[in-house]
């Protein structure tokens, strides 16, 4: 695969937010969202070809238990991905898989993060397929207005996810984005009992890379 970073943090979204993480972050990506809070890495030139064996090594040189496998977007890798994640299991690594879900790869991650762009890419079968995998499942959906967070609701609706597992994230690439949109989403996401997706790594560390 080709890598745009490896470093070791804590997860900013979803489920694990707060717990220390190394994250392997590939370059090159499939979409191109004009918003997008790793923009280092939608090009595969913004990386370098790591063989899975020396990123087996490097990850085992932090003393963490789960992995996140981010980009970019990891799918476009299928292959290397798939075997990753083989090798990661057999270490008892908790990995996670964060994905813009435009493709679908046969592998075990111990969690599936789904963040399907509403107007970029939105595939409802490779959706379907994602959601109906043999792991835990999260889904993380960018909105930027509540027309935006409606049609967001509205279009996951039909899939029958539980509701603990769908956010709603605010559009924010900067700390100040975060606050205001914050102030408008969690008032929406209260009124429609669904969750508010934080991102914790744009209010510490206003998205900076390597964090
Ligand atoms: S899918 Fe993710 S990595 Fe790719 S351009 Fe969109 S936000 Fe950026």
């Amino acid at each position: 695969m080709i890598i745009n970073e490896i470093f070791l943090s804590v997860q900013g979204e979803g489920i694990y937010t707060g717990v220390p993480s190394v994250f392997v972050r590939v370059a090159g990506c499939n979409l191109n969202c004009p918003w997008c809070d790793s923009a280092y890495a939608k090009s595969d030139e913004s990386g370098t070809e790591i063989s899975n064996s020396s990123l087996l090594e490097q990850i085992q040189e932090y003393n963490v238990e789960h992995v996140v496998i981010t980009g970019g977007e990891p799918t476009i890798y299928a292959e290397e991905l798939k075997d990753l994640c083989g090798k990661l299991n057999s270490l008892r690594k908790k990995i996670t898989i964060e994905t813009n879900s435009t493709i679908y790869v046969d592998c075990n991650p111990h969690l599936l993060s789904l963040s399907p762009k509403l107007y970029q890419g939105w595939d409802e079968d490779i959706l379907k397929k994602n959601l109906s995998k043999n792991c835990d499942i999260q889904i993380k959906i960018v909105v930027d207005s509540i027309e935006e967070a409606v049609d967001a609701l509205k279009r996951i609706e039909k899939f029958n996810i539980e509701k603990e597992k769908i956010f709603l994230m605010p559009n924010a690439v900067t700390r100040d984005k975060h606050i205001r949109g914050a102030a408008w989403l969690v008032p929406f996401c209260c009124k429609n009992n669904v969750r508010f997706g934080g991102r914790l790594q744009t209010l510490l560390w206003n998205s900076e890379k390597g964090k």
